[in-house]
């Protein structure tokens, strides 16, 4: 396989979990770094085998706010390379030590400072990934280098930038102007795109199959990523990109007193909010609005003003249907008011089947929904790569896709998915993703609701959020 990068100086990855040993091995085959100039910082011995096995420095160490310093200022500076693929090691502060020591920076998610997703001492706004993100972007509007790419996992990530191809599949199959299929510079012309073509919403949706041998315990968190991750970002209030179609808040929302105001927060944790949403091998399900960035950051990216009014902006959240033992595993949670059950299992050899569906859904357009994903299966997964299940590779092609376009682009400050050209990092990732599909569907979320019992709904227009919210 080629190599698709080089790297001069040190790099770093903070978090050696499933992500992390699933990244290691496309890094290795993909970016150009002698082993020796490679350093894994984790407090988990668990993973020492197989960095030492690689030939690549393990450091068995928990980092914290007060030794970030201390342990990362004498491995990093100018062509390093921190990679953070860690839970609550605080990305902010690892983004300004960077931008200080002259390193790019990538994570997949914003991570807060320990204790920051359940402090009862911060309010709901405080506590959403709304602020997190204000947070980093605070950064952004401070410096232009080193490039720090941020929240650019799978979702977010990946999806950013499915979205970007779906639009032009949508501008291609829905007619009209015979530029409007070509991809727009700027972000005001994806946002202008979205809106000619009649986008009201964008859902990230996801349905998991892979099914293991072992069957979920009582008292087990099962799932095909980190349960840390899930559960804090669970326990988060549930978010969304707030569309301009939108007739009404819900009644449990609300809106920020700060930032961009692209997003709205439910007065409700993720892990216990489900609504409707369609993937093309499963059909209609119920998935989970866990909160992520790129239901803000899409939004954000796709919103037109005009005079300093917001004009357009598509509704955008996660539809996340996590593979069955995860549901068995929310459904207890749910029962222990969600706190987490004694023990974890992140499924990976034990998978026996199943594939990861996972794409967005355009909505609202002419054609009803399109959605376009990856549907790749364990096998499939396993050929590729080692150390991961299919959910988890999603993941690590971004992880790679990121870091290759952040060397070629070293000098770009704070950047979202949104903002990284699109076919450079869908080409570094298409390999790994296995088929990717594009299916168009009649269905919304009104669809076989057959009126046996009174429901709030708005009959006028299938894509309210009051129709997709299951009450
Ligand atoms: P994981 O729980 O399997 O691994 C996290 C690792 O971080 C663990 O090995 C843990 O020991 C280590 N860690 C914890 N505290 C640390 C500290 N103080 N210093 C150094 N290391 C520490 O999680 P994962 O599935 O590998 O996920 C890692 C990150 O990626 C999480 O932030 C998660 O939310 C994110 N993620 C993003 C996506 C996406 O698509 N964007 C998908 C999956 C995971």
């Amino acid at each position: 396989m080629s190599i698709l990068a080089r790297l001069d100086g040190t790099l770093v990855m903070v978090g050696f979990g499933s992500i992390g040993k699933g990244a290691l091995p496309l890094i290795l085959r993909h970016i150009d770094i002698p082993r020796d100039r490679m350093v894994i910082i984790d407090p988990d011995p668990s993973g020492r085998a197989i960095a030492e096995f690689a030939g690549i420095r393990f450091h068995c160490v928990a980092l914290r706010p007060d030794t970030l310093r201390a342990e990362l200022a004498p491995l990093l500076g100018p062509g390093g390379f921190l990679v953070n693929l860690s839970v609550e090691v605080s990305s902010v502060a690892l983004i300004a030590l960077c931008r200080e020591l002259g390193a790019l920076y990538l994570d997949t998610c914003i991570e807060p400072p320990p204790g920051g997703y359940t402090d009862p001492a911060k309010s709901i706004s405080e506590r959403s990934n709304y602020a997190m993100r204000e947070s980093a972007l605070a950064l952004k509007r401070e410096a232009a280098d080193p490039t720090a790419v941020i929240a650019h996992g799978a979702n977010p990530g990946l999806v950013s930038h499915l979205v970007k191809r779906a639009l032009l599949h949508l501008a291609r199959d829905l007619g009209g102007p015979a530029d409007r299929a070509k991809p727009p510079a700027s972000r005001e012309a994806w946002a202008a795109l979205a809106r000619d073509l009649g986008v009201k919403g964008i859902h990230i949706a996801e349905r998991d199959t892979q099914r293991a041998r072992i069957p979920k315990q009582q008292g087990e968190f099962v799932n095909t990523w980190s349960i840390e991750g899930f559960l804090s970002e669970g326990r988060q209030p549930a978010e969304l990109g707030w569309g301009t179609h939108e007739k009404a808040l819900p009644p449990e929302g609300a809106r920020h007193e700060f930032g961009s105001q692209a997003a709205i927060y439910l007065r409700r944790p993720g892990a216990a909010t489900r609504v409707r949403s369609w993937t093309p091998q499963a059909g209609p399900i119920q998935g989970y609005l866990i909160t992520h960035n790129e239901a803000i950051s899409i939004a954000d990216y796709l919103t037109l003003r005009q005079d300093g009014q917001v004009v357009y902006r598509p509704t955008c959240h996660y539809a996340y249907h996590p593979c069955d033992d995860a549901i068995l595993s929310l459904h207890e949670l749910q029962g222990l008011a969600l706190h987490p059950q004694p023990k974890f299992r992140l499924m990976n050899e034990e998978i026996v089947d199943g594939i990861d569906e996972l794409g967005v859904l355009l909505y609202g357009h002419a054609r009803g929904a399109y959605w376009y994903g990856s549907q790749l299966s364990i096998a499939e997964a396993r050929a590729l790569a080692p150390y991961q299940n299919a959910t988890a590779l999603q993941v690590t092609a971004a992880v790679l896709a990121g870091m290759v376009w952040a060397i070629e682009n070293p000098a770009r400050g704070v950047v979202e998915a949104d903002e990284i050209d699109h076919e450079r990092a869908m080409a570094v990732m298409e390999p790994y993703l296995g088929p990717l599909v594009g299916a168009y569907t009649d269905w919304t979320p009104l669809s076989g609701r057959d009126g046996l019992f009174p429901e709030d709904i708005d009959p006028e227009d299938p894509w309210q959020f009051r129709n997709v919210i299951v009450r």
